[in-house]
């Protein structure tokens, strides 16, 4: 029965083709996956973090869920605010009022169960800073949401005593004093690192890194989540790259070049998921060791290292200056709302060099 023979034969090619080719299907992806996590891998200075992260983000970054049952005002697709920029040439979105919807958001973010830690040094004469800070944030950062503050200080006697919403806490941590207030700054990036390395680690989702002289005024809340998450300065955001004040020796590990760098960010307000944060901490405190090695510190310490991260590891979400204003400034017309701002003070007052 020679036909009938042919025919098995034709079919079992044919399940062996297709078999071989689903197999070079699955290998391909496999080897996608691969080389995505290689990358991760690179032991690169200003590499990727490792693959836990592609997990986290894709629980709370990628998967946004919202409810049936909410009603809100249609998103136009082609009416919104022309007077600013909303989003970066890379993509990220520029967080501006306006923008968002802040009960939308809200209601995405709420069942994702998630604990935002903050950090905030107050060392020296800084601790009068604190008082109002916790107070205001109790009234606008975050509300609603499990809030954990960390608050890094060398008298630890005097840190208010504030009432706490439900689920929100403080917990204080000594640090040690210094008699010079570029290293009270800086040193906070080594700190920050270790906190999240000793404490965060599976507890918190988020952390932001905020200067204590300074206060909320409007809501600073669930749009401002995101894997890395950087604040536009309020002093330079309408300038020539040129003018910002980056480190611009060639021998600082900060060093950006003329005609290189986006925006001017804040080493005052930064944040994201745990594991980014981790890796921008990790990394600035590396670089700025490396410098003070020999003999440098960045025009701006931490600012500026952190500005040089920023430019090679582009932030995912960028928050308009409404998240960090500066009192002294009278408000420009695209600022519609200021949420947090640094609160006027006398350096030789409060300084300790
Ligand atoms: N800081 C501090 N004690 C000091 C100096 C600085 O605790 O003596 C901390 C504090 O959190 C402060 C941050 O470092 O907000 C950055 O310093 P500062 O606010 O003076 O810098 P500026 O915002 O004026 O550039
Ligand atoms: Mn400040």
């Amino acid at each position: 029965m020679p036909p009938l023979n042919g025919k098995i034969v034709t079919v079992v090619l044919f399940i062996a083709v297709l078999l071989g080719v689903l197999y070079c299907y699955i290998s391909q992806s496999y080897r996608v996956v691969l080389s995505f996590e290689e990358r991760f891998k690179a032991s690169d200075k200003e590499a990727r973090p490792p693959q836990e992260v592609v997990v986290t983000l894709s629980r709370h970054e990628l998967h946004l869920v919202s409810q049936d049952y909410l009603r809100y005002k249609q998103p136009s697709i082609v009416q919104g605010r022309t007077d600013v920029v909303t989003v970066t040439p890379w993509l990220a979105p520029v967080v501006w009022e306006g923008t968002f919807n802040p009960g939308l958001l809200d209601t995405i973010y709420r069942p994702k169960n998630i604990t935002v830690a903050v950090t905030v040094f107050a060392v020296g004469k800084y601790i009068m800073f604190l008082k109002n800070f916790l107070e205001t944030a109790e009234q606008h950062f975050f509300v609603g949401f499990r809030v954990h503050f960390y608050v890094f200080t060398d008298r630890p006697n005097e840190v208010p005593q504030i009432k706490m919403a439900a689920g929100r806490q403080v917990t204080v941590m000594s640090v040690p004093s210094s008699n010079r207030w570029q290293e009270i700054s800086a040193r906070r990036m080594e700190i920050i690192q270790t906190l999240i390395e000793q404490k965060l680690e599976n507890y918190c989702d988020y952390i932001f890194c905020l200067d204590v002289d300074s206060k909320f005024h409007g809501r600073w809340g669930t749009e401002s989540l995101g894997g890395l998450v950087a604040v536009i300065h309020p002093g330079y955001y309408r300038d020539e790259r040129s003018r910002f004040p980056y480190e611009r020796r060639p021998a600082s590990r900060a060093y950006v070049a003329h005609g290189e760098g986006d925006f001017y960010y804040c080493g005052g307000a930064f944040g994201g998921l745990l594991q980014e944060v981790h890796l921008l901490a990790r990394t600035c405190r590396e670089n700025f060791e490396a410098d003070a090695k020999v003999g440098i510190e960045a025009a701006w310490q931490e600012e500026s290292h952190l500005n040089r991260y920023m430019w090679i590891n582009k932030p995912s979400k960028v928050l308009s200056p409404e998240y960090l204003w500066q009192d002294f400034k009278s408000r420009n017309s695209e600022v519609q709302i200021i949420r947090f701002s640094g609160v006027v003070k006398n350096y030789a007052d409060i300084r300790p060099n």
